[in-house]
C-alpha cells in the first residue's frame, strides 16, 4: 500500500461482494484496495450452496473453485415422506473459506491491492475523497464500498439507524465414521422442510464432511432453539446418525433491503451489507455477485463522468430489490403451513421444477409466483409422488460426482 495515494476504490470486506467486484474494477485498471478484517482464507458460516446463477456470474471452471456438482435432492419432511428430484445444473457445493480466498486473489491477480487483517473503524469526507480509517492505518479513495457483511459497519456509519430484516440459521460440519458415505452420497444434496418451523434443513457433502444445517425465515417469531433443533435432526437423519458434529455455528441473514436507498454520495453499500439476501431458501452469494456487478458498471460510469454514483446505483439496484420482494411473498406463502406446502407444492413434479428453474435462474422469483398461482388447476389435479424408504437411497448410484 502506498502511504499517501488516493485508491479509486477502498472496498471494505473480502467475501463474495468485496472480492468479485474488486477484481471487476482491477481488470479495467481502477486503482482498487480491500480492507479485510480476517487473514485470507478465513472460516465463513454458510451452507456453501452455490446456485447455477451464481456459478454463471463468475465465468470461471467448477475445478478452479474446487465445486461439486449438484445433480438431485432428496426431499423429505421430518425425515419422513422422502422423495428425489433430478436437479440437473442446478448448481454445486463449495467450501466458503476457499471460495472467498479464490475471489480475493483473483482481485490481486489483476492488480488489487489487499489490506488483511486491517479493521474497518470509521470514515470521514475531506473534500471528494473519502478518508477511512482502519486499524492498519488511515486510506484515502474516491469511492468507499460497504461490503462488511450483515453487521456491516460502513452501513452503521451511512445510514445510522436502519435495521436489517435478519433471518437466522446455523450451520455444522458432520464427519461421517464411514469415509465412503459422502462418496456413496455423491452430487446429492437433502432438503428437510419438518426440520424446523417455518424454515428447512439442509445436507450438503463437502470433501471430508457434510454441511448441514436449519435455516429459519424471519417472519417467525416462534422461540426456537436452534443448536438444540440442530442436534435432533442430525439425530434422526439415517445418513447423519452416525456422524460426529463439529464447529457448530449460528449466523444471520439479512433478508430485506435496508431501504430503497442503499448509496449516499460517494459510498454504497453490496451484498450483505445492503441486506441483500432471498428469503425462501437463504440465498445470498448470488445477491452479492450480482450487486457487486452493478456498483462495478456504476463505479465506470462515475468515474468516466457520465453519471452520478449515488444516483446510478440506487437505480440500478432495483431489480434486485424488486425481486427479494417477491422472494418474501414467496417465502410468506411456502412457510405459512410447512406440512401442507410439502405436500401439495414440494411432492408435485411440476411445482418442484418451478423451484429449480429458480435456483437455475431460468425463472426469478416473480415469473416462479405466477407460473406456480397460474398453473394451479393444473398441479392441483396432477398425481403426487410416492415416498421411498430413507433407509434404501444411499445405496442408489448418483448420477454424477465432480
Ligand atoms: C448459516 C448460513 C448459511 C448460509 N448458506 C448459504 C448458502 O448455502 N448459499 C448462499 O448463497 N448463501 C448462504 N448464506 C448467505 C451468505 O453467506 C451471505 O449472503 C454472503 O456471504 C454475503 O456475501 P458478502 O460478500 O456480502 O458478505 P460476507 O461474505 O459476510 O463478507 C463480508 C466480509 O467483510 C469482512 N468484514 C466485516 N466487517 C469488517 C470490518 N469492520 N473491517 C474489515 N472487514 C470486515 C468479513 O470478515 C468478511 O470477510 C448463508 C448464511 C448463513 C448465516
Amino acid at each position: 500500500m502506498e502511504k499517501h495515494k488516493i485508491y479509486d476504490v477502498c472496498i471494505i470486506g473480502a467475501g463474495p461482494a468485496g472480492g468479485y467486484l474488486a477484481t471487476l474494477l482491477a481488470r479495467q485498471q481502477v486503482s482498487v484496495i480491500i480492507i479485510e478484517q480476517s487473514p485470507l482464507p478465513r472460516p465463513k458460516v454458510c451452507g456453501g450452496g452455490l446456485s447455477q446463477k451464481s456459478f454463471r456470474q463468475l465465468n470461471l471452471s467448477p475445478a478452479a473453485i474446487d465445486a461439486r456438482i449438484i445433480s438431485g435432492t432428496y426431499l423429505a419432511f421430518k425425515n419422513k415422506g422422502v422423495f428425489y428430484q433430478e436437479m440437473p445444473g442446478a448448481g454445486y457445493t463449495v467450501s466458503r473459506s476457499s471460495f472467498d480466498h479464490y475471489l480475493a486473489q483473483q482481485a490481486v491477480n489483476a492488480g488489487a491491492t489487499l489490506m488483511a487483517p486491517a479493521t474497518f473503524r470509521h470514515f470521514y469526507s475531506q473534500g471528494t475523497t473519502a478518508m477511512v480509517s482502519t486499524s492498519a492505518g488511515p486510506v484515502a479513495a474516491r469511492i468507499l464500498v460497504g461490503a462488511d457483511g450483515v453487521f456491516s459497519a460502513v452501513r452503521k456509519q451511512l445510514f445510522p439507524g436502519k435495521k436489517p430484516c435478519l433471518a437466522h440459521a446455523i450451520q455444522a460440519r458432520a464427519y461421517p465414521e464411514d469415509h465412503q458415505a459422502i462418496e456413496r452420497f455423491g452430487s446429492r444434496t437433502w432438503l428437510d422442510f419438518g426440520a424446523i418451523h417455518k424454515g428447512y434443513g439442509w445436507i450438503f457433502p463437502q470433501r471430508d464432511h457434510f454441511n448441514i444445517g436449519l435455516y429459519k425465515v424471519a417472519t417467525t417469531t416462534k422461540n426456537q432453539p436452534l443448536r438444540r433443533l440442530l442436534a435432533e435432526f442430525a439425530a434422526k437423519n439415517p445418513l447423519l446418525q452416525t456422524c460426529r458434529l463439529e464447529q457448530i455455528r449460528g449466523g444471520a441473514l439479512p433478508v430485506k433491503p435496508i431501504g430503497a436507498k442503499i448509496s449516499r454520495g460517494n459510498i454504497l453499500l453490496t451484498g450483505d451489507a445492503a441486506g441483500l439476501c432471498e428469503s425462501i431458501f437463504g440465498e445470498g452469494i448470488y445477491y452479492a455477485l450480482r450487486s457487486a456487478r452493478l456498483a462495478e458498471k456504476s463505479i465506470m460510469d462515475f468515474l468516466s463522468g457520465k453519471s452520478r454514483l449515488e444516483k446510478s446505483y440506487n437505480q440500478k439496484i432495483k431489480i434486485i430489490t424488486r425481486e427479494l420482494f417477491f422472494s418474501r411473498i414467496l417465502a410468506d406463502i411456502i412457510y405459512f403451513n410447512s406440512q401442507t406446502t410439502f405436500n401439495w407444492l414440494v411432492k408435485n413434479e411440476w411445482v418442484n421444477q418451478q423451484f429449480t428453474d429458480l435456483i437455475r435462474g431460468i425463472n426469478n422469483h416473480s415469473t416462479c409466483l405466477i407460473k406456480v398461482a397460474a398453473g394451479l388447476p393444473l398441479w392441483l389435479s396432477a398425481p403426487r409422488r410416492q415416498a421411498v424408504s430413507p433407509e434404501t437411497i444411499f445405496d442408489q448410484p448418483s448420477s454424477s460426482t465432480l
